[in-house]
């Protein structure tokens, strides 16, 4: 490697990536440096990538994207002990580019992302692990592999998620605390693409994302999720980690209990265990957020918490892409302008918002108090579900009006005062 470089990138999730690919783009080809054998070697999520963004990039990504399916189905569903309650949209337009949504494996995912920034000019060295920064003279020095080399750098992406070294040792935060993290436990399990069409009435390249709240959690601040792959389903669940330890309970616990609830076991009876994988998800949201930039050095992705979770939509991977770009342009305009002040690097703040990812993060700021309200996950699943029996069921003689059943299993358990801070949060949150 050479002695001093303009940009280093570090990390090659889909925020390194991008970045790399809208410099190379634009005349300026950084290196990456990536810790995993080959990039997504190292990585993984649930399955959905919200993926329009990359045209920003790549105009023609549709055609070579490793899709595995597209997302046509949305599903959320309520579990109590023995029943469960379910939301279902569909869509017909998201079988139509540009595509609402897609499944991906990471490892192919970020192969093909780390493919297309070397074809735009972008050098990759896997096997690179970055163990400290530190800033001299207006010169961004990097540790790698514990001390034995040094690379300097002129300008300085951190795009090395969610545990970031750069964000940790540059100064810009300290670790997320235990309420802003959760952590996610996949596990992949092989199905014939046929089974899995019945089992979930899809036809063709169709797929459908299920998220789960209630039983199968014991009470952990979390939820479980579903996403159909060609031949495959990917099944988890995302615990936060002040909650775990709370309830004294371990997440490949969760999963089991998730598994053999009564509504998800035939979705995935016969299915054979390709993969167990584990990953922390930074869910702060805005409230969370560290510094952005400073010394010649911007953060992006996961490393800066770029993860929208509103307890109805978890997305991590477009926001990455979108402030890798954003990134990427930053950098771009200081060397246009041959500015590298702080100055000339807060322009990233408006270039984020180009791409809705800070006023989206700040629309949803109060999610938090919905998605970690205990009675979200101990006490509305069972009550629904309850209601929701009463009213199918068909043995009753007597019928009760509807308002005096929602009296009876929601007010009186929950309590009035609780019940209108409920709705209060969720609407504060979400509308
Ligand atoms: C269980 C789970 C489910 C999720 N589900 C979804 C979903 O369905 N949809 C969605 O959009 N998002 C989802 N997310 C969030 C999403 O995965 C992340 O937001 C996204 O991957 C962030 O991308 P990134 O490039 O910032 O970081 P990462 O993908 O974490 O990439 C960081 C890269 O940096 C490398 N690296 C780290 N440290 C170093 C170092 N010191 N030196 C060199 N290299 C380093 C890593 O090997 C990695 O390649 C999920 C996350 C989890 C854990």
């Amino acid at each position: 490697m050479k002695a001093q470089y303009d940009v280093v990138i570090v990390g090659a999730g889909p925020a390194g990536l991008s970045a790399a690919i809208f410099l190379a783009n634009n005349g300026i080809n950084p290196i990456v440096l990536e810790r995993g054998v080959y990039p997504g070697s190292k990585n993984m999520f649930g399955g959905v990538v919200y993926g329009q963004i990359l045209n920003k990039i790549i105009p023609n990504y549709l055609d070579t994207v490793p899709i595995e399916r597209l997302i046509t189905k949305r599903r959320i569903s309520f579990l109590s002990t023995d029943s469960s309650f379910s939301f279902e949209h569909f869509d017909d337009s998201h079988r139509l580019p540009p595509y609402n949504g897609f499944t991906v494996m990471r490892p192919a995912f970020d192969k093909w992302l780390a493919t297309e920034a070397e074809k735009a000019g972008a050098k990759i060295y896997n096997g690179v692990t970055v163990s400290g920064v530190k800033y001299v003279n207006n010169i961004v020095l990097l540790e790698i592999d514990n001390g034995s080399e040094h690379i300097s750098a002129n300008t300085l992406i951190a795009a090395d998620g969610v545990n970031s070294v750069i964000a940790r040792k540059g100064g810009f935060r300290s670790s997320f605390s235990e309420k802003e993290v959760s952590l996610g436990v996949k596990e992949t399990l092989y199905l014939p693409k046929n089974e899995i069409d019945k089992r979930f009435k899809l036809e063709g390249n169709e797929g459908i994302a299920n998220e789960f709240v209630g039983f199968s959690m014991n009470g952990v601040n979390g939820g479980g999720f579903l996403y159909t792959n060609y031949d495959s389903i990917s099944i988890g669940i995302i615990a936060q980690i002040a909650s775990l330890k709370k309830y004294a309970i371990s997440p490949a616990e969760l999963l089991e209990n998730f598994k053999g609830h009564k509504f998800i076991g035939p979705m995935i009876k016969g299915a054979r265990t390709a993969e167990y994988s584990a990953h922390l998800i930074p869910e702060g949201g805005y409230k969370a957020l560290p510094k952005l930039v400073g010394k010649r050095t911007i953060l992006a992705g996961d490393a800066a918490g770029f993860v929208l979770n509103t307890g109805i939509n978890l997305e991590g991977v477009n926001y990455a892409i979108a402030s890798g770009i954003a990134a990427g342009k930053t950098i771009h305009n200081a060397y246009l302008k041959n500015d590298f002040t702080d100055a000339s690097f807060s322009y990233y703040s408006k270039y984020l918002d180009e791409y809705n990812v800070l006023n989206n993060l700040k629309m949803f700021k109060n999610a938090g108090n919905i998605i970690n309200n205990p009675r979200l996950h101990r006490l509305y699943p069972d009550l629904l579900n309850s209601v929701v029996k009463f009213m199918f069921n068909g043995n009753e003689n007597k019928k009760i009006r509807y308002r005096h059943v929602l009296h009876k299993y929601y007010v009186k358990r929950i309590g009035y005062k609780n019940l209108l801070k409920d709705v209060y949060n969720v609407i504060k949150g979400l509308f």
